[in-house]
């Protein structure tokens, strides 16, 4: 059954991981889809998998953090795709790193692409869909991180718990308006962001991370998908202002896994990967005009 039929979807961080499950999952329901995403690469495959099921889609080279880059991709949106009905805030950056270390400058972008980057997400898709008057879903990507955090991941934390608060406060704003807005909380998915987390499959994190998990795997772009595609759809419309935990049963397990040396070891090498691709990525964080 296609739910979302004749729905248009604007999804930001679409060109990787969870935003690209969450664009294929939405256009095999039936929506047309707007990807937004730093990295046009990516943001292009995304677009193939959504016209290979026959739907239309967009593809918008923006960052979340400029608030011009929102207005314009959002506007496009509705132009070329003929309306805005849900709105995935999705992109995100993990900079992780202790109290006596982290720089000014990796706190800060943290909280221009993972708090303001939502909150310009929803502010420039939440005026479309008013100017519209049509009813709107937005779903706003936060994580297990909102609630526990530990060393190191603080920073990151601290964003993601900045979501769960302001979604709770626009569903208040913006439920007169015929929009619910609500909060995913994913646990460890496997995607490029959290390679560090999840490890490869039967490497010693991954096992790790199986047997500690009481599903006894880690998520998948396809896991979450599945929650926002609840959200957008007719079965989601008395929901709003929720955050919904989506992590496998994670958050009440016990630690341990993390002291392996194996484990260790394998985890520097996953970060290694990261700081190259993030080496790459840092002159389009810093374009905002
Ligand atoms: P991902 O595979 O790295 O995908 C994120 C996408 O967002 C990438 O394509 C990235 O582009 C893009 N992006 C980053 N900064 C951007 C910006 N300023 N403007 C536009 N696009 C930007 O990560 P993911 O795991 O799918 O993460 C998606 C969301 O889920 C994030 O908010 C993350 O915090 C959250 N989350 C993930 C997990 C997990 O375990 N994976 C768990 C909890 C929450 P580049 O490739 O150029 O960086």
């Amino acid at each position: 059954m296609s739910t979302l039929l004749g729905k248009v979807a604007f999804i930001t961080g679409a060109g990787s991981g969870i935003g690209r499950g969450t664009a294929e999952r939405l256009a095999r329901e039936g929506a047309d889809v707007c990807i937004l995403d730093l990295d046009e690469e990516g943001a292009e495959l995304t677009a193939n998998l959504v016209t290979q099921v026959g739907r239309r889609a967009h593809v918008v080279r923006a960052n979340v953090a400029s608030a011009a880059h929102l207005q314009k991709a959002a506007a496009e949106c509705v132009e070329q795709l003929g309306g805005l009905d849900i709105a995935v805030a999705n992109a995100g950056i993990a900079r992780g790193g202790p109290v006596l270390e982290l720089s000014q400058k990796d706190w800060q972008d943290q909280l221009d692409v993972n708090l303001t980057g939502v909150f310009l997400t929803v502010q420039a898709a939440a005026q479309q869909m008013v100017k519209l008057a049509r009813p709107g879903r937005i779903i706003c990507i936060s994580s297990l991180a909102a609630e526990n955090t530990g060393a190191g991941i603080w920073a990151y934390s601290a964003t993601k718990a900045g979501v769960r608060m302001m979604v709770r406060g626009w569903a208040q704003e913006l439920g007169p308006a015929g929009i619910t807005v609500n909060a995913i909380g994913p646990g460890v998915i496997e995607t490029p962001l959290a390679q560090g987390l999840a490890g490869e499959a039967g490497g010693a994190i991954r096992t790790g991370l199986e047997s500690r998990t009481p599903v006894g795997r880690v998520g998948t772009p396809a896991d979450i998908a599945g929650l926002v595609n609840f959200l957008a759809g007719p079965d989601g419309e008395f929901m709003s202002g929720a955050y919904l935990l989506m992590d496998g049963g994670l958050r009440d397990a016990s630690p341990g896994w993390e002291a392996d040396e194996s484990a260790m070891e394998e985890r520097m090498r996953h970060m290694a990967a990261g700081e190259e691709r993030r080496r790459k990525m840092q002159p389009f964080l810093d374009d905002r005009d």
